[in-house]
């Protein structure tokens, strides 16, 4: 485990000043942390019916895909807006560094699948709320959320209902 924090680099100053910056891409650059990293993301979930990882742009594409493959899931990216093809259903809402929209197709859910939300980082939990609301709007049951990192500081985890598991591996 403590291989996996080493490999998360701290940048001051990005994307603005005054910003600490977790760099998740040593981690993934290295096949065996990465490997270990996606199977124990993915421990908490098996067995619980996952039909599809919603992955939110960009970072959670990276991690969500490999989840949904290694569970037997499908993939559905939650994408900034503009991105998709219509028809898309989309939200507002603001993060870290700014105000943000997260769009997903209207058809890429059915009504009552199981759905796990996927993202690299946790911090103000703007954006994890965001997809929640998003997956919920299509009439799908959100299962709960995994994250690789949890910026506990920012207390971001008081915006997602306590009532809903919501899994970090790494907590800074
Ligand atoms: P939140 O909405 O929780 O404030 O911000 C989470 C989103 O911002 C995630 O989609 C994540 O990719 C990005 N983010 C915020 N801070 C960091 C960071 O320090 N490192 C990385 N890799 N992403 C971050």
């Amino acid at each position: 485990m403590q291989a996996l924090f080493d490999l998360v680099r701290d940048v001051p100053d990005f994307p603005r000043s005054g910003i600490l910056f977790k760099d998740i891409t040593p981690l993934l650059a290295d096949a065996d942390a990465f490997g270990a990293c996606i199977d124990a993301l993915c421990e908490p979930w098996r067995g619980h019916g996952i039909g599809a990882v919603c992955g939110i742009e960009s970072r959670g594409f990276i991690f969500g895909a490999a989840m949904a493959r290694a569970l037997g899931a499908g993939f559905v990216p939650l994408r900034k807006a503009g991105k998709l093809p219509p028809p898309v259903v989309g939200v507002d809402y603001g993060l870290e560094y700014g105000l943000d929209r997260l769009e997903i197709g209207t058809d890429a859910l059915s009504p009552g699948e199981r759905v796990l939300i996927v993202d690299d980082v946790l911090a103000t939990g703007g954006t994890l709320e965001a997809g929640r609301r998003l997956v919920e709007r299509l009439g799908a049951e959100v299962v709960g959320a995994s994250v690789a990192i949890e910026l506990s500081a920012l207390n971001g985890r008081s915006r997602w209902p306590a009532s809903l598991p919501l899994r970090a591996l790494m907590a800074f």
